[in-house]
């Protein structure tokens, strides 16, 4: 099958994130090789079309690189196909070879093929071509017979304050929180998963702990795992489930005041803070991601995400007010606006060709940053959805994608051009 032999293709030309370099080159001969007229920016970002298009086509190639990729052997099993030892690609190769197989018949649609998504959005955000579309279709979602029609918009918020520090007689324990099972700040929000910070917080406020320095959580899209600390306390705090502790023979100063940063930790409302029944998605979040107390400076990291941008400045505004509350200096960076959720004219065209290939289709939406939220924020006036066949265990030497599943996709894909270009 084409489409799979051009996949093939692009397995074995590197693209990693920041490094795809070759990548661009070979589609930028690839589409000019037959006919199209393309364009690409500073960002690596590549435009081609033909005509006057209706309907824009997009996916992101760069790829994460896990284990031995850009090295990368595939093999089939079961009716999916897997690399040996790596990660695939398919995330979002796949969608790259269905472009490919369109240019090859010639379709007069608009290609846009986006850099570096997986390292922060960097292509996407960076876009400045015009388009002629008035329809998106971005093939960058992972499970058949499902059509995406919104996302969360995010900001990430940091709050730092200084303390006095004082020293300390009392005995000194390393407290490690570790062995929690972590997970995604967005789309498994609402799964109750412990934080290790939250834990931590708890168990020194229990303990009357006083702290000297402080460690906790991995990054700020990540429910904490790990918390690592040194606290002084009156008596021997007891280790309990997922917290260990050990004894120091040293002494060091500790923060004056550690129970108000205790007491915000303990407060600090970790989750869900509305839920979205409609969508059966949690609605507000925030995810308390990172803490750091080292020589009397506590460094708090956040990150808070809404399905619509005024549930986000609500969340930003009630979060900045707690920290600003306990007197800390707070500033956001790195604000995006969400894709707000929506059934309109081209969703019900995508979904209605959904169902005519898999007898069913679904409108979800995810709790998550995805590439559609920038375009649908760069081009206001552009209506989008988001497709693409069943993709398990991406960014991992486990990536796999269903054979099947890619050929109907694609059928729907067709279906679409078809009816627009
Ligand atoms: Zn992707």
């Amino acid at each position: 099958m084409k489409l799979l032999d051009y996949f093939q293709k692009l397995t074995q030309i590197p693209h990693c994130s920041h490094h795809s370099e070759k990548l661009k080159l070979f589609l930028t001969d690839f589409v000019k090789a037959r006919g199209y007229q393309v364009k690409s920016d500073s960002a690596g970002n590549i435009i081609a079309f033909k005509g006057s298009p209706k309907l824009s086509l997009q996916a992101h190639y760069d790829m994460v690189c896990v284990g031995k990729a850009p090295e990368i052997e595939t093999f089939t099993e079961d009716g999916w196909l897997y690399a040996r030892d790596s990660s695939l690609g398919a995330d979002n190769g796949i969608a790259i070879a269905m472009m490919m197989v369109l240019m090859d018949d010639g379709k007069e649609c608009e290609y846009l093929f986006t850099a570096d998504e997986e390292v922060g959005l960097i292509g996407a955000n960076a876009l400045s071509f015009p388009l002629q579309s008035s329809y998106m279709l971005n093939l960058d979602s992972e499970d058949e017979a499902e059509v995406y029609i919104g996302c969360a918009g995010g900001v990430d918020i940091f709050a730092q304050k200084s303390y006095e520090t004082l020293s300390c007689e009392k005995d000194f324990y390393e407290i490690t929180v570790s062995g929690l099972p972590g997970g995604h700040s967005g789309v498994e929000i609402h799964k109750n998963i412990p934080n290790a910070i939250k834990l931590f917080a708890e168990f020194c406020q229990k303990h009357d702990c006083l702290v000297a320095s402080l460690e906790g959580g991995e990054r700020i899209n990540s429910i904490p795992v790990q918390c690592r600390a040194i606290v002084a306390c009156e008596k021997v705090p007891e280790s309990q489930p997922h917290i260990d502790v050990k004894k120091i023979f040293r002494k060091f100063s500790v923060v004056q005041h550690t129970h108000e940063i205790i007491d915000l930790l303990c407060k600090f409302p970790h989750g869900v803070l509305a839920w979205n029944d409609k969508l059966a998605i949690p609605d507000q979040s925030v995810n308390l991601a990172t803490v750091a107390v080292k020589n009397g400076i506590c460094d708090i990291a956040v990150s808070a995400r809404a399905m619509d941008d005024a549930g986000l400045q609500k969340v930003e505004t009630e979060i900045a007010d707690l920290f600003t509350l306990y007197g800390y200096d707070v500033k956001s960076e790195g604000k995006y606006s969400a894709w707000k959720p929506e059934v309109n004219d081209f969703s019900e065209i995508v979904c209605e060709k959904m169902e005519e290939v898999f007898g069913a289709c679904h409108y979800r939406a995810i709790h998550a940053g995805l590439e559609c939220a920038v375009l649908s924020s760069l081009y206001p006036d552009m209506k989008i959805a988001s497709i693409g066949p069943n993709i398990r265990s991406p960014h991992s030497s486990h990536e796999k994608v269903e054979i099947a599943s890619v050929t109907k996709t694609y059928e729907v894909v067709k279906k679409i051009v078809d009816a627009l270009c």
